[in-house]
């Protein structure tokens, strides 16, 4: 058997390098606690206003009790820059969604990950180097001065701060049509990284662009997979990037629970597949998603296209509506779901020692250009 790419076991062994696992420093309580709860709460109640606990929707409900607040990483983010009272943020969440809230923050904030391994597979398609050496590949072709570069939320400090020190935006998926334009307005062209299908669905349905404007640049083939007459010619330079949750959905899946829930209405997240967005009654965030199943009348039905931590809530706080999801095989985002209870209350009662364990900090320069770049997207239109 090799061993050279052993899986981590929760909360065991290291891979500093990357998101995969990393070390959880002390006595983590067993699962089977039954004084879970209880710890969390005391640990709470100990630390008051010093300690604020964000919750990502996609959370699992053990969790997302403890949330001083809920909501899509930019609220998040926000919702921790606005309580600058309190020393200790804990987010509930994955590690590019702590550094969004330790850039936004101040310097006397202190911004914990429960569990360090709590990365995010769609901000590991695209590293630094990577999207350096796409540029590299764009000055190449003569185009890298038309384009202007934009990254989704989910991506790592260090892509924002790429995108910031070349004139480019964050955007989430509830502004991206809105920074699409401010780009097109400065460039003739788009880099829209890490998630094509944000990209596209929203260049193509919400821009009318058609899908031949587009072309896919693969991080992990020479020059992208791409001629320099491609390049030349694409209006919008998609990054292979995709989320793992998101992407499993599938014109099957949309046909498949039309046939089995006559009526039922088609509700995605815009990280789909085009295929499916443009199969689906609705589209939209997260936020939109929460806002559109609350004001759905009693007795309509729903297939959500989005997280299953999240539709199952809806589910559960919906009982007069038919809230399943969309695809017959349960997923979750494995890697939301690694903050669990025995890491929240691992994390809560050693800051309640004065302890911070898993804080994440964004390195000076890399969070000044992360801000520029978040800076641009708070001013947009
Ligand atoms: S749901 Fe997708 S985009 Fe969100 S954290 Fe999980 S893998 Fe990343």
């Amino acid at each position: 058997m090799t061993t050279g790419s052993s899986l981590l076991i929760l909360g065991q062994g290291a891979d500093p390098a990357s998101e995969r696992g990393v070390s959880c420093p002390g006595e983590l309580p067993p699962a089977s606690d039954p004084a879970l709860v209880e710890r969390a709460r005391a640990a709470k109640a100990a630390l008051g206003d010093r300690l604020f606990v964000l919750g990502h929707h996609y959370q699992r409900d053990e969790v997302i009790q403890f949330a001083d607040v809920t909501g899509d990483s930019f609220k998040l983010a926000q919702e921790a820059a606005a309580r600058p009272q309190a020393p200790y943020i804990v987010f509930c969440g994955v590690h590019f969604m702590a550094e969004s809230a330790d850039i936004l923050t101040s310097a006397d904030q202190q911004v914990v990950l429960p569990d360090l391994a709590a990365g995010c597979s769609m901000a590991d398609m695209a590293t630094y180097d990577q999207v350096e050496e796409c540029w590299e590949v764009l000055e190449d072709a003569g185009i890298a001065g038309d384009v202007v570069p934009i990254t989704y939320m989910n991506s790592s400090a260090d892509i924002k701060a790429f995108v910031g020190r070349h004139g480019g935006v964050v955007c989430t998926s509830s502004n991206a049509r809105r920074a699409l334009e401010w780009a097109f307005a400065k460039g003739s062209k788009v880099l829209f990284l890490p998630d094509q299908h944000l990209g596209r669905n929203t260049a193509v349905l919400e821009m009318g662009l058609s899908l031949d404007d587009c072309v896919v640049y693969s991080p992990n083939r020479p020059d992208g997979g791409l001629s320099t007459a491609e390049l030349r010619d694409a209006t919008m330079i998609l990054w292979r990037g995709h989320c793992s949750v998101h992407g499993r959905f599938s014109l099957d899946s949309v046909n498949e629970v039309r046939a089995r829930i006559p009526g039922v209405n088609v509700l995605v997240h815009p990280e789909c597949r085009h295929e499916v967005v443009q199969a689906a009654d609705l589209i939209g965030s997260t936020e939109y998603i929460i806002r559109t199943i609350e004001e759905a009348p009693a007795g309509t039905a729903w297939a959500v296209g989005t997280e299953l931590n999240l539709v199952k809530r809806l589910a559960g706080r919906h009982p007069d509506k038919t809230v399943v999801f969309l695809d017959r095989t349960v997923c979750f985002c494995s890697t939301m779901n690694r903050i669990d209870l025995p890491h929240l209350v691992w994390s809560l009662e050693s800051l309640a020692r004065g302890e911070v364990v898993n804080q994440i900090t964004v390195e000076a320069e890399t969070a000044h250009y992360a801000r520029v770049a978040l800076d641009r997207m708070l001013a947009l239109p």
